[in-house]
């Protein structure tokens, strides 16, 4: 009896595979025929309901975080708490989210009027406003830097701990959550 059940469970999860792409094709069709604004109003929607839940979620941790520093509790404990608390996951998946929804909602038509040379005035736009440097090293935003690790020459910067390596256009759209359009126009406005 029992050995019928198990012969029967893997008929059924052979076919479920073999089913697998006919079904995925059919999505595909599907989307094929949809409405394409009424996919990304469906998609959009999820995905503000998300961003909504992360934000509450990170603004909790960090006022517990906060709440815990006021009442010193030591470095590691808090730093326990905080990764327990699903804060690094949160912030990049809302990260991810955040891109999505800027990409989806964003205006094509913008995006035409970058020129090359927006491009090279982004690149040349002074480093040392972005970042506080002292002696053209600064502080690494990219890990947790404890000592200044960060070296800014040629409007270029340079971590020797976690090896990162930006030009001002990748450093905005980094540490801003922005696309390269909008990093460029940034920095050239
Ligand atoms: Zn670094």
């Amino acid at each position: 009896m029992e050995r019928e059940i198990t012969i029967n469970y893997r008929e059924i999860e052979k076919a479920y595979y073999l089913e697998r792409p006919k079904v995925r094709q059919s999505i595909e069709e599907l989307r094929g025929e949809l409405d394409s604004d009424w996919v990304k109003g469906r998609r959009l929607e999820y995905i503000g309901d998300i961003i909504k839940r992360l934000n509450c979620h990170i603004a909790g941790c960090e006022e517990n975080y906060s709440d815990s520093f006021k009442q010193n509790v030591p470095y590691w404990l808090r730093k326990i708490t905080l990764d327990l608390s699903g804060y690094k996951e949160s912030k990049k998946e809302l990260k991810k989210l955040l891109a999505e929804q800027r990409a989806k909602t964003s205006n094509k038509e913008i995006k035409g009027k970058i020129t090359e040379e927006d491009i090279q005035r982004a690149k040349e736009y002074p480093f040392e406003n972005l970042i506080e440097v002292n002696r053209n090293f600064g502080i690494c935003p990219y890990h947790e830097d404890k000592h200044p690790s960060f070296f800014v020459k040629n409007n270029w910067g340079h971590c020797f701990t976690c090896n990162k390596s930006v030009d001002t256009i990748q450093f905005v759209m980094d540490m801003q959550n922005l696309t390269f359009i909008e990093a460029v126009r940034f920095l050239t406005q």
